[in-house]
């Protein structure tokens, strides 16, 4: 038989991330000391409290089918969450738990998307968001943003991408890959062009807890009452709890569209796990302190990993005042020699870093960001050490 696989599948790649993990995971099962700054999760463990109610779920036999959308106890912590922290209101009936953020991002483009309908991505992007609206055959429209602008759209430039094809436009702050965190006055300057063009807003709000500024969180739903009406808010435990295994994410946003993700759910994965769910309510409702410890020690190392990056000739790198990626500019490495041959461009450049210094790093160009690598410094000062001596060896053997 010749298989014949899914034409939509064509337009969509696995994802970067995912792939460059799974090799420098491999290489390490093999005993090859690789230093990893592809990781998009903490190194820290889930929280005590967290585990305990998890346990605690499992032997009193909560292990079956839950409500596909969440269990009520979980929607209400959500809804309590947007309250204290976001000063947004939400219904129940306006909130789904999902397997991730990802599912959650995943059965919105699905619910949302009709062949050809347009989505508008802001570049440097999270590489899954194109993809993910292509499977749900829709057509990704990319804004540049540039670093001399601390990656901060021009309204102007969003303005000349809607059409009357685009459906959603997506929010990503703080930002993965750049750690960027866009101030207020540059959102509501992209609000006002909002608000003269229907379309949901997305926002993915994964990185909400991990930033290194002292103004409140904002996300565009802060920004009036008519433009919280038709934004979906997307968060998750992966990041802020450090739980990205557990797999929990949640969105809260137009009833209609709550109600369309919730049957594409039904029809696909059922409800979240149902232990997990337990942990979330623990999670959401439970002590602060460990998010704040673990915030405070991504604080210092993302200090010591910009230091050391623009330490090396050749490399330059803006500090991220969230997330825990640092985003380098490596522009002037490409286009060097290495062994005698150009260097093309930055996926050529993490391979070389991985095959022959034993470093993981995650080019740009799947984020829409071509000279750029992505480095996780959600890793010991050690390893940021080592690896950064090894990024410097690395550009000290260029001609
Ligand atoms: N959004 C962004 C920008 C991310 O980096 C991630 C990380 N995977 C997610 C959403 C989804 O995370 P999860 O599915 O683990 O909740
Ligand atoms: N979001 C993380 C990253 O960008 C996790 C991997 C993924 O889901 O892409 O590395």
């Amino acid at each position: 038989m010749t298989l014949q696989l899914a034409r939509r599948l064509k337009a969509v790649k696995p994802s970067a991330t995912l792939s460059l993990n799974a090799k420098a995971r491999a290489l390490s099962a093999k005993g090859a000391d690789v230093l990893s700054f592809a990781a998009g999760e903490p190194d820290f463990d889930t929280p005590e409290h967290i585990k305990d109610a998890a346990k605690a779920a499992l032997d009193a036999g909560f292990t079956k089918y839950t409500a596909t959308g969440g269990i009520p106890e979980l929607k209400s912590a959500i809804v309590e969450k947007f309250k204290r922290e976001n000063r947004l209101a939400f219904a129940p009936e306006q909130v789904i738990v999902s397997v991730g953020g990802k599912h959650a991002l995943f059965n919105c483009f699905q619910a949302l998307l009709s062949p050809g309908d347009e989505v508008v991505i802001f570049a440097p992007y999270w590489v899954s968001y194109p993809d993910m609206v292509r499977l749900a055959d829709g057509e990704p429209v990319i804004i540049e943003t540039s670093a001399a602008d601390r990656w901060t759209p021009d309204p102007k430039e969003l303005r000349r991408a809607l059409s009357s094809r685009t459906r959603a436009v997506i929010f990503n702050s703080p930002s993965n890959p750049t750690g960027s965190v866009m101030p207020r006055k540059a959102l509501e300057g992209l609000a006002e062009v909002l608000r003269h063009h229907d379309c949901l807003l997305i926002s993915d709000d994964i990185y909400e807890r991990l930033r290194y500024v002292n103004e409140p969180f904002v996300n565009v739903a802060n920004l009036g009452p008519d433009l919280a009406a038709r934004t979906l808010v997307v968060n998750g435990l992966s990041k802020a709890y450090s739980m990205t295994g557990w797999r929990l994410g949640y969105a809260a946003g137009p009833k209609e569209l709550i109600a369309g993700m919730q049957t594409v759910q039904d029809q696909s994965t059922s409800n979240a796990a149902s232990i997990v769910q337990k942990a979330a309510i623990a999670a959401l409702s439970g002590p602060d302190e460990p998010v704040q410890k673990m915030v405070k020690a991504f604080h210092a190392r993302r200090d010591r990993m910009v230091k050391g990056l623009n330490a090396i000739p050749g490399v330059s790198c803006l500090e991220p005042d969230g997330a825990f990626y640092c985003f380098p500019d490596v522009g002037q490495l490409i286009g060097k020699r290495y062994q005698g041959q150009p260097i093309t461009g930055s996926v050529q450049l993490s391979e070389i870093l991985i095959d022959d210094f034993l470093l993981a790093a995650v080019p740009g160009e799947p984020f829409g960001a071509e000279g750029f690598l992505r480095l996780s410094f959600a890793t010991s000062d050690e390893k940021i050490d080592k690896g950064l001596g090894r990024l410097s060896d690395f550009v000290s053997k260029l001609q």
